[in-house]
């Protein structure tokens, strides 16, 4: 940098590079703001075609029957801020429309090359028009169907750092994929053709209900996905969500629209989250699918260029909204009365031992009668509530007395188990320990799982191999996240079309794994989206958390001193591999001053 900075205006294309960054940063929001332009353009059907070649993509065309574009506005539509969809500010508090900032073919006509084809209905001809890095190379009149076809090619060539940044050829086709079942399931009324290198990777009908849409997309899923609907005034909301039974590890199967525009809504997710109570465990989400419709005017929709956020002037109506259909579906659909959901006898059991009772503990969560569930809600909060209060005594009493890094596991003997979930433990200090046995194994297992090679522990066949009919863009992670499940002991062979076949697991997960674990463990890293080394150790994460014993199963004397013996031997037996303590201690002296005998 010189001394003295010179201040100056960018050129017009500089510009246009950088204001199309915001709009498109990768493959997948090339495809989203051209299929937001087909729905725009009241198409009934859009195909989209992506093709590759070894590391990238190559093209992405999107065509579609829709209203087209006059030949003599092709070239406006491609200017920066050009848009037939509103013409003032103010147009923007009725426009129903996905588009209308203007920006999206000027963005992608900034960073690639672009071919469009588009014909209205009044016309006898189409145009062809073709733009080469911001230049018009070619506008003239061809013979082609109704409606718009556009070919983006040479993707980022002027923009080599994304290029670079952009991840592996699977992740952006998963991405692209899983985009596109999103876009299926909230217009079911559209018949949508996804193809990658001519082949078809799926195609719905248009005029379908959402739920066979759903069906066709993710078959596992759907027996366990109930309707919901309910309105407020002019807002409504309709959609399917999933019996507590299913849920997944992540929000990728969360899908929430607001007036048919996909978006971010945290605090959507977190209102359902609140309506499913303690029927689902708090880190992990439900399926769903939520499409609210809520007049323009009390949306804005305009706070990001790619509009994936979203505001709500009456926010606390919309969410109790949502609370009060969600909890209502729930409380209609009879619990008890569930689709089979993964087998209770499947579910991975630490030795044998036997969980407390079965209904209660079915689904990983409290599926019983409403009577049975209050009951076990109170005991829960009054688990909570006491392990909080110990807690924070504990905390205030002796801030940095507690066991440390460095500190010596203690000799412990075994004492007893309280709420089927945490053992109570003494050492001949008279100091008592309260020990969560699910972090507690989760750490022996995580522990086990990293020295693996060295014990010559890995692979154990299973009985019955488990087939899982993936969604197509799982299916799409599958080659990046294939080698690390491998490399920890899975063995999953394809049996056919988004089919696989685990014939193998981690031989801490057992004899008898469910599907739901290897489908979790896979639907979960899916999210991440990251490297091998992250992948493996969110599969390490995974499978040591799935092979633990779970809270609620009693255990006998031997079993509780078996998992405190291994956390003993552990590296770091204060903690659980996701953080959370393993142990909570309180001194004789400590115990004293609670009972305010010191
Ligand atoms: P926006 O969607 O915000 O209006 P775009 O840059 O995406 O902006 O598109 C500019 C204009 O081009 C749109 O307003 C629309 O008139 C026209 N257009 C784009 N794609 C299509 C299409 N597939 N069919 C018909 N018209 C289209
Ligand atoms: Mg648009």
């Amino acid at each position: 940098m010189n001394e003295t900075a010179h201040i100056q205006v960018l050129d017009e294309s500089t510009i246009h590079l950088i204001a199309a960054g915001e709009v498109v940063d990768r493959p997948v929001s090339i495809v989203k703001e051209l299929v937001e332009n087909a729905i725009d353009a009241s198409a009934t059907r859009i195909t989209i075609e992506v093709t590759t070649a070894r590391v990238t993509i190559t093209r992405i065309r999107i065509s579609d029957d829709g209203i087209g574009i006059p030949s003599d506005q092709v070239t406006i539509a491609f200017l920066p801020h050009a848009t037939s969809k509103i013409r003032t500010g103010d147009d923007l508090l009725t426009c129903r429309t996905l588009g209308f900032r203007g920006e999206a073919l000027a963005s992608i006509a900034a960073v690639s090359y672009v071919t469009i084809v588009s014909k209205t209905r009044s016309s006898d001809f189409a145009t062809r028009f073709r733009i080469t890095g911001g230049e018009v190379v070619e506008h003239t009149d061809i013979g082609a169907p109704d409606g718009t076809s556009i070919t983006v090619e040479e993707i980022f060539f002027n923009t080599p750092a994304r290029r670079k940044f952009l991840k592996s050829l699977h992740t952006e086709i998963a991405h692209i994929t899983s985009l596109l079942e999103s876009f299926s399931c909230l217009y079911p009324d559209i018949t949508f053709r996804y193809l990658v290198n001519g082949q078809e990777k799926f195609s719905t009908h248009g005029g379908s209900a959402l739920l066979d849409i759903f069906r066709a997309l993710y078959p596992a899923d759907a027996r366990m996905m109930i309707p919901v609907s309910g309105e407020d005034g002019e807002i409504t909301v309709t959609g399917l969500i999933s019996l507590p039974g299913l849920v997944k590890q992540n929000r990728q199967r969360f899908l929430i629209a607001v007036n048919g525009r996909l978006v971010q809504a945290p605090t959507v997710i977190s209102a359902v989250k609140r309506a499913y109570g303690t029927l689902i465990p708090g880190n992990v989400w439900p399926v769903a699918v939520l499409m609210l419709e809520i007049p323009p005017s009390e949306v804005d929709a305009n706070i990001h260029p790619t509009k994936r956020e979203v505001r709500f002037s009456a926010e606390r109506k919309i969410l109790d909204l949502l609370v009060q259909t969600v909890r209502r579906a729930l409380d209609d659909a009879d619990l008890l009365d569930l689709p089979a959901g993964p087998d209770e006898d499947t579910q991975i059991s630490f030795n044998d031992i036997p969980s407390p009772s079965p209904v209660l503990v079915r689904y990983g969560a409290i599926a019983a009668a409403p009577a049975a569930r209050q009951v076990c809600e109170a005991t829960l909060a009054g688990y909570r509530t006491t392990s909080r209060q110990l807690l924070q005594t504990r905390l205030q009493e002796s801030a940095d007395e507690g066991p440390g890094r460095d500190e010596r596991f203690p000799e412990l003997f075994w004492i007893g188990q309280v709420g089927g979930t945490y053992i109570i433990a003494g050492d001949k200090t008279g100091a008592l320990f309260l020990i969560d046995q699910h972090a507690a194994h989760e750490r022996v297992r995580y522990d086990q799982l990293k020295q693996r090679e060295s014990v010559h522990l890995k692979t154990q066949e299973l009985i019955a191999p488990v087939v899982l009919t993936l969604s197509p863009s799982e299916a799409g992670f599958i080659p990046s996240v294939l080698p690390v499940l491998t490399d920890e002991g899975f063995i999953i062979e394809p049996f056919g079309q988004d089919t696989w076949c685990v014939r193998g697991v981690p031989v801490v997960l057992g004899r008898y794994e469910d599907p739901e674990t290897v489908r979790e463990i896979i639907g979960s890293i899916l999210s991440e989206d990251e490297g091998p080394a992250r992948l493996k150790e969110q599969v390490l994460r995974l499978v040591a958390c799935r092979s633990a014993v779970k809270a609620g199963a009693m255990l006998t004397p031997e079993q509780g001193m078996d998992i405190i013996t291994q956390l003993s031997q552990t590296e770091d037996p204060w903690t659980c591999p996701h953080g959370r303590p393993t142990i909570i201690s309180f001194s004789c002296q400590e115990l004293g001053k609670m009972f305010k005998r010191v």
